[in-house]
């Protein structure tokens, strides 16, 4: 399949000079972006025009649990414990294969419209969110949460293995991978995180775990082990360049460095943070000057509630200078890049995705700029700003994966929007009745 899409006004290639570009065309062949340029020529299966668009690559989740999108809105506005004991964790489990199908398709549809191409997710029936992405035309890697801390039983866990053998990559599209994804360092045992390591050694896998997200876990790292959770992690082995370690807020320079110089990444996600009102947010300024690789995720739609990463980077930027005082901290270019490149990167997918450039893959996206939110643009100085603080994910009007449109004028080739809306609305009320008749 080819792509050409003439006459951009603005391109955001996100490349390694940060170039933004002015009226330029791309054309796109099997997947891959072939030539970026002024005239180009050759035909196409499909042409689109790209004048009174902005060009950007599309936009990584580096953490979310997919299928939470149909919690969405169920639970708001509650302390945390609370809202997981009483309400996410009970109605957790009533879900079945159907319902995260469901729940699956729901976000799949949402991230289409709101511009994500790629997402690192974390939960439960692996196999029905794997079928969603493939059906959707997106990209993901995907996880089984893994928790073995609270049940004795399970310590040296031995169905862990069997969890763990359901990872090995399906035979699909290659776009959706697997990682390994014991839940947290509080919700594991130590065996248990150090077996997934290797077999994500092993499997050339990623590990996706959440670490440091509340001040408690801190503090009970520092009764039990009179450290940190990152240097209990380090004393234990657990570090590596293979780990996306999802919220990190409560780090410290010391903790920022071990995970620097081990090679693992972090995955903000700070407006989860700031609605669950965890106590902080991610110390982001810091990481970047120690040279820790960051990237930006939704976390699931009920603590979000929204998978728009637009909004996401948008309160990202505004949550660190309002917390440092300091308007210049956190500029635009530096959160677009941690929902770029900076999430192909704690992807390991750095060479292929998260900037426009001949050779990758063509995940992009196109924004209409004929919205008011997005008038005027002073220039190329101002474009990835209005990105940032202007634009919503519903300007997006084209979604592009691996060279495939899945969503084209607001069209949607992929997903039967309706069909997907009112699964996912059966799936909820099914839910909740079943829940609520248990009681
Ligand atoms: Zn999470």
């Amino acid at each position: 399949m080819s792509i050409l899409i003439k006459d951009c006004d603005w391109i955001i290639t996100e490349d390694s000079r940060r170039s933004v570009l002015r009226d330029k065309s791309v054309y796109i062949d099997d997947g891959l972006i072939v030539e970026i340029g002024d005239r180009i020529g050759c035909e196409a299966d499909y042409v689109i025009d790209g004048s009174k668009k902005l060009m950007m690559p599309g936009l990584i989740n580096a953490h979310t649990h997919l299928a939470m999108t149909l919690f969405r809105g169920y639970a708001d506005d509650m302390p945390v414990k609370e809202w997981l004991e009483r309400k996410i964790w009970p109605l957790e489990a009533w879900l079945d294969e159907r319902d995260v199908f469901a729940g699956s398709m729901l976000g799949c549809l949402e991230m289409i419209e709101t511009g994500t191409t790629c997402f690192l997710d974390m939960y439960f029936f692996n196999k029905a969110t794997a079928e969603a992405v493939e059906r959707s035309g997106l990209r993901a890697i995907l996880s089984y949460a893994i928790l073995d801390a609270f049940d004795p039983e399970a310590k040296g866990a031995p169905d862990i293995s069997k969890k763990l053998a359901s990872f090995r990559r399906a035979p699909g599209s290659g776009r959706v991978e697997y990682a390994i994804g014991p839940h947290a360092p509080y919700s594991c045992s130590d065996e248990t995180l150090l077996k997934c390591k290797e077999r994500a050694l092993e499997e050339d896998a990623l590990i996706h775990t959440h670490i440091a997200e509340a001040e408690w876990e801190r503090r009970l790292f520092e009764e039990r082990y009179g450290k940190s959770v990152i240097a209990h992690l380090e004393e234990i082995g657990f570090l590596c360049e293979n780990l996306v370690a999802a919220h990190c807020v409560w780090l410290d320079e010391a903790d920022i460095s071990l995970m620097s110089k081990s090679g693992a990444k972090a995955a903000l996600c700070p407006v989860s943070n700031m609605k669950l009102a965890v106590g902080g947010i991610a110390p982001a300024t810091e990481m970047l000057r120690r040279g820790l690789a960051i990237s930006l995720g939704t976390d699931g739609a009920a603590s979000n509630n929204s998978l728009d990463m637009f909004g996401t980077m948008k309160i990202c930027a505004l949550a660190h200078k309002f917390a440092e005082h300091d308007p210049t901290v956190l500029p635009a270019n530096a959160v677009l890049d941690l929902a770029t490149i900076g999430g192909a990167t704690a992807l390991r997918k750095e060479g292929e995705i998260g900037s426009i450039e001949v050779g990758k893959r063509a995940d992009l996206i196109l924004l209409d700029l004929r919205a008011p939110n997005l008038r005027p643009i002073h220039g190329k100085d101002t474009v990835v700003s209005d990105v940032v603080y202007s634009a919503s994910g519903f300007n997006v009007d084209t979604t592009i994966v691996d060279g495939r449109p899945l969503m084209l004028n607001r069209e949607l080739l992929t997903l039967d929007r309706e069909e997907v809306l009112g699964a996912a609305e059966e799936a909820a009320l099914r839910l909740m009745e079943r829940s609520h008749g248990s009681r």
